[in-house]
C-alpha cells in the first residue's frame, strides 16, 4: 500500500453504506471485546492475561483499520492512510495535527518540536 492515500466517498448513497458496514463493525468488535470483559472474570492469572491479550489485539486491530480514526473515534468521516504509522486518521484529524506541526516550527524554528517524529508522518 502506497504511504499516503485518502479514501474519500463522493455519492451520497455509497458514503452512507460505507459509514453504516463500518459503525456494524465497530459495533460487533466492541461487542466481542465486552464479551470476553465478562469471561476473562474470575479466571486464574494466566487464562485472565490470555484473555487480555486477545481484547488487546481487538482494539489495537479496530485502532489500525479504516472503520474510525484512533485520534477522535469516528467512523463517518473520510479517512487517511498514514504509511509510516500503518493506520488510518480522519482527514480532520490530520489536519489538525498538520496545523499543530506548522505553528510549532512556526515558533520554534528549526528545534525539534516534542514528538516531532510522530508529526512528520502526516506531511
Ligand atoms: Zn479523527
Amino acid at each position: 500500500m502506497k504511504d499516503k492515500k485518502i479514501i474519500a466517498y463522493k455519492n451520497e448513497r455509497v458514503k452512507k453504506f460505507a459509514y453504516n458496514l463500518r459503525k456494524l463493525i465497530i459495533d460487533v468488535v466492541m461487542g466481542e471485546w465486552s464479551r470476553l470483559g465478562v469471561v476473562q472474570r474470575g479466571n486464574p492469572t494466566s487464562v485472565y492475561l490470555k484473555i487480555e491479550d486477545e481484547r488487546s489485539d481487538l482494539l489495537r486491530m479496530l485502532r489500525a483499520s479504516i472503520y474510525e480514526c484512533p485520534c477522535c473515534h469516528q467512523a463517518e468521516r473520510d479517512m487517511y492512510f498514514n504509511g509510516p504509522m500503518q493506520e488510518w486518521f480522519c482527514t480532520q484529524c490530520v489536519q489538525k495535527y498538520r496545523d499543530y506541526y506548522q505553528k510549532q516550527k512556526a515558533i520554534h524554528g528549526d528545534l525539534k518540536v516534542d514528538d516531532d517524529d510522530f508529526y512528520v508522518t502526516f506531511l
